[in-house]
């Protein structure tokens, strides 16, 4: 067993909430708990202690627990600076480079707007982790809800510069639908950005032996989704836009 690792806890219909463990000190993390009872359960039938909860944005599916285990836990909560009036009971509030220190684990925060105005993500350096909220998602991206396309595609690119390496924790479960979207580009002449189409069949037999196993399509790798995912191979701005608003149709 590796000493840290992350659990992903399903909830709602397609989200995941992320617990990140250290069997050594037989302590955890949670990241966006939209509701409480799935990682209270977790935390005690493994006997862990709960040391932080860091939370992404302010949307109601990823804080919906949080206060509940602050309270039930006794640990701090992070959260956006920006999003200090919807968030009013955090600890910490954190704007882009401000470090959280929660040994063994550290994260630096990312402000990466578009979803909405307040959106942060968590990266750790060490392990080559992002805990991205609604930014990015396998093939896809997040709706915009309160930013601009520039935002949201500035956002975007600088997930992209991470190391290849990365794994992407992603909250919500829409790989196989954005498959679906993928499939509809390709055989799309006016968006010519799927260049290669047998890494997107590739990346389409992995993500079915996964879910037809019942496992998740998450972590996501940066590596893959460069080559395959349609909103991080957007050439500009304009390209980006086209795209997100022919999703938004779907
Ligand atoms: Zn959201």
């Amino acid at each position: 067993m590796k000493t840290e690792r992350v659990e992903l806890l399903p909830i709602f219909d397609d989200n995941y909430v992320f617990v990140l463990i250290n069997d050594d000190l037989s302590s955890a993390i949670v990241v966006d708990p939209g509701e409480s009872s799935a990682a209270e359960e977790f935390l005690m039938e493994h006997g862990l202690k709960l040391t932080g909860i860091l939370l992404t944005h302010h949307h109601a599916d990823h804080i919906g627990g949080a206060l509940e285990l602050k309270n039930r836990f006794s640990c701090p909560v992070y959260a956006p600076l920006k999003n200090k009036s919807q968030i009013p009971f955090a600890d910490h509030y954190l704007q882009e480079g401000d470090a959280v220190d929660l040994p063994p684990f550290s994260f630096q925060a990312l402000e990466l707007p578009g979803h909405t105005l307040g959106h942060i993500a968590y990266w750790d350096e060490k392990h080559k982790w992002l805990f991205s909220g609604d930014v990015i998602f396998g093939l896809g991206c997040g709706r915009l809800f309160e930013g601009s396309y520039d935002e949201a595609y500035a956002s975007l690119q600088r997930i992209k510069a991470l190391p290849p390496e990365t794994l992407i924790y992603c909250t919500h479960e829409y790989t196989e639908r954005n498959l679906q979207f993928c499939r509809i580009l390709s055989a799309d002449d006016n968006t010519p950005i799927l260049g290669n189409a047998e890494i997107l069949d590739t990346y389409a037999l992995d993500l079915h032996n996964k879910r037809s196993a019942r496992r998740p399509s998450v972590p996501l790798s940066l590596a893959m989704e460069t080559e395959t995912n349609p909103f991080l191979m957007a050439r500009d701005v304009e390209q980006f836009r086209y795209l997100r608003e022919l999703r938004n149709r779907q």
